[in-house]
């Protein structure tokens, strides 16, 4: 099979009839050969009847519905387990991305090898202060944190070869940040296309402006278990050593003052009143809880799973 296309929706009932009529029809001008998984990601609206309605007539669409709203990035986790086109590519629900963008991208991925083609929303039709400059301000950080040359992170619409689907685990909120997620597993050829862009049609955003805090923070995590996931120590250890030695230089040196004092008959204080020793306290303390977070972190990633596991690409 040539393409997988994955949706993942939420309450999005108005717009589905039209978005699969128009991907049916590039998928037939192009003659691909197609299956469209939709994911229900716990809709309360009739967007599951309205699926189950078009497969029901087309058996090139699968669908998965969850259960409650999981979010987008567990509906695309597991719309990827399921896949089994050439060339994955996911799209928006809402015709915000425009399905006219498939053979390009189809064609990016097929015959130019790239790993991941990610959508730019050059021309982007959402609203100015809520969207388009924090967007800005979060693809510089982002591209600063990963050294990924993208404009548009979190495009919804991308196209990727099936392997490397099959190899990331987006989880959470992480669907901002896939082109990471593909850079960490080992795929480095990540390309851009310009895409075209609509203003929503139906229903209005599903994401608030939480999204702006909680996307900050997992842009840190993202960076930190990539540096440190598996060797935590290395981390908490060069900071605990370093806090505990500016404690060790401090504890010195308000001994060392004291005992000069003394010896030199002059007026010397108590080791509680001088400032420095309560630099040396609260270092020495921070410096062992550090340590001892190392060693925790240590324990933890020696038992995850995932400890051993290399993806090895030859082998003769
Ligand atoms: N979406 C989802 N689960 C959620 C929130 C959103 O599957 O919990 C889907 C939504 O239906 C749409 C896509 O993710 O197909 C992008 O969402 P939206 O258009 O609201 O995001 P925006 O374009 O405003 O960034
Ligand atoms: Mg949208």
């Amino acid at each position: 099979m040539d393409i997988s296309v994955v949706i993942p929706l939420y309450n999005e009932e108005e717009s589905l009839e039209e978005l699969y009529a128009w991907i049916k029809r590039v998928m037939t001008e192009n003659r691909f050969s197609y299956e469209i998984v939709f994911v229900d990601d716990g809709s309360t609206d009739a967007s599951w009847q309205v699926i189950s309605k078009l497969r029901e007539k087309d058996p090139n669409i699968r669908a998965i519905r969850f259960q409650h709203n999981y979010g987008k990035s567990p509906a695309l986790f597991c719309a990827f387990q399921k896949v089994s086109g050439d060339v994955v590519i996911t799209m928006d629900a809402d015709l915000q991305d425009s399905p006219d963008e498939i053979p390009e991208l189809y064609r990016m991925i097929r015959y130019e090898g790239y790993d991941l083609v990610s959508g730019w929303k050059k021309k982007r039709f959402d609203s100015i202060l809520s969207k388009n400059l924090p967007s800005k301000l979060f693809n510089a950080t982002a591209r600063r944190v990963s050294g990924i040359k993208l404009h548009d992170f979190n495009c919804g619409l991308k196209a990727y070869k099936n392997e490397v689907v099959k190899n990331i685990e987006v989880y959470n909120d992480m669907h901002r940040y896939i082109p990471i997620l593909v850079k960490n597993a080992g795929y480095t050829k990540i390309g851009e296309k310009v895409v075209r862009h609509q203003p929503r049609k139906y229903g209005k955003s599903k994401f608030g402006m939480n999204r702006f805090v909680n996307g900050y923070l997992d842009l840190m995590t993202l960076s930190f278990l990539n540096k440190f996931g598996k060797k935590p120590m290395h981390f908490f250890g060069l900071w605990g050593s370093l806090m505990f030695l500016i404690g060790l230089i401090a504890v010195i040196a308000v001994g060392a003052i004291k005992i000069y004092d003394m010896n030199h008959g002059n007026p010397y204080r108590l080791v509680t009143e001088s400032p420095y020793f309560y630099i040396a306290l609260t270092m020495m303390i921070l410096g062992t809880l550090l340590f001892l977070g190392g060693f925790i972190g240590e324990l933890i990633s020696r038992n995850s799973p995932e400890r051993n596991y290399y993806r090895i690409t030859e082998e003769i």
